[in-house]
């Protein structure tokens, strides 16, 4: 993948889930956004070229290009993911439930997963309750959060 500069253009074509941005190290949605040039007669689309994907952080909007033989491995990856919305909504439910799973058994680490892990499945579809959990004890984990 190669870092490049990026103004707001291009359309967005996917979700791509939840990672950790290498630029400004927020676990964060990304979204993969093509462009491409195009030459208009009248308003009208005549021709266009010069196709690019690219993987974009959704907090500080860095962008990487993604080689044309990964475009559609990534894309066949983003269609197993929840849609953006639910994923944001599992995220939010989950620091929720795990809170009050800590306050119902404190100092019982695995009762206190259980408990938020059953609350989110009796909400969300599992593998997608799991998906996003996943990437959140991931960024509980993480030791080099942003500065
Ligand atoms: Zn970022």
């Amino acid at each position: 993948m190669l870092f490049v500069g990026w103004g707001k253009k291009g359309k967005e074509i996917a979700y791509a889930g939840i990672e950790k941005c290498p630029h400004c190290r927020n676990w964060t949605h990304f979204a993969i956004f093509e462009t491409t040039k195009r030459v208009t007669l009248y308003f009208v689309p005549v021709a266009s070229w010069d196709k690019k994907a690219y993987l974009v952080c959704g907090t500080c909007e860095t962008a990487w290009e993604l080689e044309p033989s990964a475009v559609s491995k990534t894309l066949a990856d983003s269609a197993q993911l929840p849609p953006r919305e639910q994923a944001e909504a599992i995220w939010r439910d989950l620091d929720v439930e795990l809170l009050a799973a800590a306050e119902a058994h404190p100092g019982d680490t695995d009762a206190v997963y259980r408990l938020t892990m059953d609350r989110l499945y009796a909400k969300h579809p599992r593998q997608w309750a799991d998906y996003v959990a996943g990437r959140r004890f991931a960024a509980f984990a993480d030791t080099n959060p942003p500065g």
